[in-house]
């Protein structure tokens, strides 16, 4: 009998469980979460709620939507982006190098300047550095892309490579950054999340929960080890055996937990990421002018990003909700709340609720050795019938639209590999 466990139900693995039972193919799912989801779970506090910070969906591939609306039948609102850089005491719309008319008139000038010596220097270079200071020219990369990206990364930008940025940190289109220096207003429905999406009613859990829907979840379920040669993976003082694994654990902590595989441990060593703290503030207040979130490249914060939950989800008038993000690589920070308000321009009597989440393993940091080394460990897994996929699992900067992808994918691998084998499929 052929078993399929999938370990960590979040949205890759629900993913791959629903594609599976559309084959008639049934499935465990292994969480180690009291609740499915991942890190697309919405926490609830009465009739508020949280997301693991800002969970917007955006599509390359409409299907995608089509198949949350339809098939999950979760409602989604369209919402136009209206997000900002707070520098120079101002809110700068986003993107940044096409709004360059909102600058102080000094930066602006020489943001141009160096854009217009810079701009086409940067084909085929391998560091962040090198690429966005070329791309955008000296000044645009000291007073943003510099601090923010490494107030996000806590990496040294000169390390890492460009491989994580495709659609999510584009070329600059030459023409649109001189207009945008001109007038105000230029740049405003460019970027691959200038349309975003967001469940009507609820969070963005609601996509977890409409996908465990009939799914067969051992939740409380954390996997200690895993058995490569067995084929068994250790939950407490149980043993699972199953015939093909898909996993959407962390690479590394898959890597560390699994027996059989030589060298595997060492090489999940060299991995780095950040884990990301996220603190939710709801306020009595109206914080509709602030827009759907803010990024904050200054060194006076300590958050990279703030988001306005309230200005895109349906929550209880007269509320509005926030999510600020911060991020760290070892020691999770302390956040001083009063700057919050500060910004805000709210007493700490307005406060309502204020929830802390914490995300681990956040960022996956696209070190030079990155993609060999996944290569290396994804090939190694899949020679004994494991198949590590998703944003964690697959070791890579992605989406929600790709985990779902990543799911079907997987889905599709184990089909194949079924109907080749002569046994029948029996969960
Ligand atoms: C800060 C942040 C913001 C984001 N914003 C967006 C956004 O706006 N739009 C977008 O499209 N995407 C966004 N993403 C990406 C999105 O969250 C991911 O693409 C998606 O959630 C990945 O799903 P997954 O199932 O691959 O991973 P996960 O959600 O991490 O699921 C893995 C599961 O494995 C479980 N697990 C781990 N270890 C064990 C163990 N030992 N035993 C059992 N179970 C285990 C975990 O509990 C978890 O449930 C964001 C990500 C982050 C970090």
């Amino acid at each position: 009998m052929k078993k399929v466990v999938i370990a960590g139900a979040g949205l890759t693995g629900l993913a791959a469980a629903e594609f599976l039972k559309r084959k008639k193919i049934d499935t465990v799912l292994v969480e180690k979460e009291a609740r499915p989801g991942g890190l697309c779970r919405s926490e609830y506090d009465n009739e508020f709620f949280f997301d693991y910070t800002g969970h917007l969906l955006h599509f390359r591939n409409e299907n995608w939507k089509k198949f949350i609306e339809r098939e999950l039948r979760i409602p989604l609102r369209r919402n136009i982006r209206k997000s900002s850089i707070y520098l120079f005491g101002r809110l700068i719309p986003y993107p940044f190098q096409y709004n360059l008319a909102w600058l102080p008139p000094r930066e602006k000038q020489k943001c141009l300047d160096d854009f217009l010596s810079a701009s086409g220097k940067a084909e085929n270079s391998a560091s962040f550095h090198n690429w966005a200071k070329n791309s955008f020219g000296g000044e645009m990369y000291r007073i943003f892309f510099k601090p923010y990206n490494e107030k996000l990364w806590k990496y040294d930008l000169r390390k890492l490579t460009t491989g994580w940025m495709g659609r999510f940190v584009p070329r600059p289109d030459r023409k649109l950054v001189v207009e945008g220096a001109k007038r105000k207003n230029a740049g405003k429905a460019t970027g691959y999340n200038h349309i975003f999406y967001y469940p009507q009613q609820g969070g963005i859990g609601a996509l977890p929960k409409a996908l465990a829907n009939g799914k067969k979840i051992l939740t409380g379920s954390d996997i200690l080890e895993v058995d490569a040669l067995k084929k068994e993976i250790i939950v407490g003082k149980n043993k699972i055996k199953y015939d093909s694994l898909i996993s959407t654990i962390p690479l590394p902590a898959l890597a560390e937990k699994i027996r059989g595989i030589r060298g595997i441990s060492e090489k999940g060593k060299k991995l780095k990421w950040v884990g990301v703290y996220n603190i939710n503030i709801v306020f009595r207040a109206n914080l509709k002018k602030f827009g759907h979130w803010i990024y904050f490249p200054e060194d006076k914060f300590e958050f990279y990003r703030i988001g306005i939950l309230s200005n895109f989800a349906s929550l209880p008038k007269g509320y509005s909700s926030i999510y600020i993000e911060i991020s760290y690589r070892q020691k999770k920070p302390d956040v001083d709340i009063d700057s919050i308000l500060k910004f805000f321009k709210l007493e700490k009597s307005r406060i309502e609720i204020v929830k802390k989440l914490d995300i681990p393993c956040a960022y996956v940091i696209y070190t030079s050795d990155r993609e060999k080394l996944a290569a290396e460990m994804l090939e190694a897994f899949r020679e004994k019938d494991i198949i590590s996929v998703g944003r964690y699992g697959g070791w890579k900067y992605s989406t929600m639209e790709e985990a779902l992808e990543d799911g079907l994918r997987a889905s599709e691998e184990i089909v194949k590999k079924l109907k080749s084998s002569r046994r029948p499929l029996v969960c």
